[in-house]
């Protein structure tokens, strides 16, 4: 327009050229925003990076301890099923009034109804039995029942319960 001739009014012509000028900053003005708003979005974006990678490493953890406790827990399972066996096993042919006996014990007692008599001390308390005790289990038949005088449970005599 300038070039053509077109503007008369030299007034014009520097409204014009200001207005241009305002323009220009008002471009760059946004260019600096826009420059601003681009570093922003690259830093959310390490973010996101970061946090998927932070993702991806806490599934795989997840998937590690899952798989180990499936894998623990079968064992336990197995082996509790052994244990049940085994117990059976021990169990049958037992008189009905020890087992109930054993069972109220056992429940009385921290799970442990029974007790080995081992070198004179009672498995469940720990009680060294005194030498007049041991006499007294020592003259009882073998398929008498014995208990601990001082944990009430019941003794189970061994080779090794010092009698
Ligand atoms: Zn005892």
């Amino acid at each position: 327009m300038i070039d053509a001739g077109q503007v008369k009014d030299p007034k014009a012509l520097e409204r014009m050229l200001g207005e241009l000028e305002s323009l220009h900053r008002r471009i760059s003005d946004l260019e600096d925003v826009e420059i601003e708003v681009m570093e922003r979005l690259e830093e959310a974006q390490n973010a996101v990076g970061r946090y998927t990678d932070d993702l991806a490493a806490l599934e795989t953890e997840i998937a590690t301890v899952e798989a180990a406790h499936e894998k623990t827990s079968g064992e336990l399972q197995t082996q509790l099923a052994a244990v049940k066996d085994e117990r059976a096993t021990a169990t049958s042919g037992m008189p009905e009034d020890l087992m109930a006996l054993y069972e109220k014990l056992r429940a009385q007692k921290g799970g442990v109804g029974a007790a080995a008599l081992r070198r004179r001390e009672c498995g469940g308390c720990r009680l060294t039995l005194n030498a007049s005790d041991l006499g007294i289990i020592a003259k009882q038949p073998s398929d008498e029942v014995i208990r601990c005088e001082e944990c009430n449970r019941i003794l189970v005599r061994t080779g090794e319960s010092g009698l």
